[in-house]
């Protein structure tokens, strides 16, 4: 089984459909990209699991239809989300930041020696645990925000775009803390990412999205030899 698994997943903003059909699936402890143009869907498929925009079609977590919960109880099941822009909160410092990631749990023991493993993870962090989200550099607000959604424990973790925005050099050591931190805690992850380049480097296979369809997926090793697929998102 699965740990998740979605089904001809539809969805709508008002009265247009942005979704039409995605079906994916992420197998416990793996990693699965998705990748595909501005616009194609893939913060929504995200949204959609998460329970912050409803969804149609079938949504599976650890074998539970989960579509129709709220993002609270989804949380709570163990997914966790780290959004597009981040979303960490300025007027708390870096290590408050970590322990409100952690607000679900009760393990106080457990809870010190993952931020300690956060800041080991992002040694940029460790330099400016006690400054304010506020003053964070964007990468630096980005390795908060998985290390954040990390502090929750989760089964899985669904990162959008954690490349955006930053420079090449800081993205490319964002993924591979995030590597690191998947072969170390065997944390299942799903990954949006506009840069197929990145995404490559992080997951075992990955899906295409094309105007909110799921249209081509295989293991990341085929779909790096592909000719569509190097020229739409490996720069030729
Ligand atoms: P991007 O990389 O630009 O975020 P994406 O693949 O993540 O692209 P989505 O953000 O899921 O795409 O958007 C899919 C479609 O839904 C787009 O046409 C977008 O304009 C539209 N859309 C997204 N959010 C909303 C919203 N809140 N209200 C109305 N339409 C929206």
């Amino acid at each position: 089984m699965p740990l998740l698994e979605l089904q001809d997943v539809t969805a709508s903003y008002a009265s247009v459909q942005v979704l039409d059909g995605i079906s994916l699936s992420v197998p416990e402890g793996g990693a699965v990209g998705v990748l595909g143009a501005n616009g194609a869907g893939k913060t929504t498929t995200l949204r959609a699991i998460t329970g912050v925009v409803r969804a149609g079609g079938s949504i599976r977590f650890l074998g539970r239809d989960i579509r129709g919960l709220r993002p609270d109880q989804v949380a709570a099941l163990g997914i966790a989300h780290v959004p597009e822009g981040r979303g960490t909160l300025g007027d708390l410092t870096v290590r408050e930041n970590l322990k409100v990631g952690a607000y679900l749990r009760k393990d106080r023991a457990g809870i010190a020696s993952d931020i300690d493993y956060c800041l080991d993870l992002f040694p940029q962090l460790k330099e400016r645990v006690s400054a304010n989200g506020s003053t964070l550099s964007g990468g630096e607000q980005q390795m908060l925000a998985v290390a954040r959604a990390f502090m929750a424990k989760p089964k899985l973790l669904l990162l959008d775009e954690a490349s955006l925005g930053l420079a090449p050099g800081t993205a490319k050591s964002v993924y591979q803390a995030i590597k690191r931190l998947r072969v170390e805690s065997g944390i299942s992850m799903l990954v949006v990412e506009q840069n197929a380049n990145l995404a490559f480097s992080l997951v075992d296979e990955a899906v295409v999205l094309e105007t909110g369809r799921s249209v081509l997926s295989g293991p990341t090793e085929e779909l790096r030899t592909m000719d569509e697929i190097r020229r739409a998102y490996l720069g030729g």
